[in-house]
């Protein structure tokens, strides 16, 4: 595949930071964005560079749609082009249904979803025939196996909606745009050897947690020459939790 240029959200840590590295690896240069890590995201950097590809880092709260059209642009003129977006950023929100405040109704429903919807039509402006719109869900957007995470769940299933309608107004212009549920997977938002972990591994058909590398596995699928027929899609990683 030709040179290719990634823009990775929220690519400081996590199953971002995994991603932005796996592309990297395949030959990609990458951006990616942080909200408060800059330094972290700046390490992430070092280690695209590492592979003797370019990086960069660029804050972009995903509240803030003029940041996240601005750090699409910046990829443009720092790069040249953009062919991958991974809308990646995320947060937890959880807790019983009757202590979730508005706020944080909107301010979900902003990062996961209002977000996404902004970096797609602004990168889309900027993608060519080949380019990839990857999205990271939840396994809690197909089903929800405890309580406390509706706000989550619907956040999350919002990008099923804007998946399907992006893979029909792209594909005449040869873009795929696809979605990856993660389930349990070992981060700082959900690290296996939390109190909570034991019960999420018990859901799960294989008995175990996913690592980052597995979700990054499959985006560099999509993202490269195998993923060229495949839009409109949903890949679930999560050893089997919805099984
Ligand atoms: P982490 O908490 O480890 O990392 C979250 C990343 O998102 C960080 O880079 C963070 O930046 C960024 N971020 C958070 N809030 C904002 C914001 N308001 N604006 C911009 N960036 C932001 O999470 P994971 O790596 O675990 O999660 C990554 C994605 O995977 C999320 O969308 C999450 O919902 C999803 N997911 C995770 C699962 C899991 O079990 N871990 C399961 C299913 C889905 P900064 O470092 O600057 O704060």
């Amino acid at each position: 595949m030709p040179h290719r240029v990634a823009l990775v959200t929220g690519g400081s840590r996590g199953i971002g930071a995994a991603i932005a590295e796996r592309l990297a690896a395949d030959g990609a240069d990458v951006v990616v964005t942080y909200a408060r890590s800059a330094e972290r995201a700046a390490a992430v950097v070092r280690r695209v560079e590492a592979t003797g590809r370019r990086g960069l880092a660029l804050e972009a709260a995903a509240t803030d749609a003029a940041q996240l059209v601005a750090a699409v642009d910046r990829t443009v003129t720092a790069f040249g082009r953009l062919d991958v977006l991974v809308n990646n950023a995320g947060i937890a929100p959880f807790g019983p249904l009757e202590q979730v405040t508005l706020e944080e109704v909107d301010t979900t429903m902003a990062v996961h979803a209002r977000a996404a919807f902004v970096l797609a039509q602004a990168a889309a402006r900027h993608m060519g025939s080949g380019g990839r719109i990857i999205s990271i869900g939840s396994s809690l957007a197909e089903r929800v196996p405890y309580p406390g995470w509706t706000l989550y769940a619907m956040s999350k299933s919002a990008l099923i909606g804007l998946t399907k309608g992006l893979a029909r107004d792209l594909g005449p212009r040869g873009i795929t745009v696809n979605l990856v549920h993660p389930g349990s997977t070992d981060t700082e938002m959900n690290p296996a050897d939390s109190p909570e972990a034991e019960q999420e591994r018990a859901y799960t058909a294989l008995g175990r947690y996913c690592d980052p590398r597995d979700i990054a596995a499959t985006v560099a699928h999509l993202a490269g020459e195998g993923g060229r027929n495949i839009t409109g899609a949903a890949v679930t990683v999560d050893a089997g939790t919805t099984a």
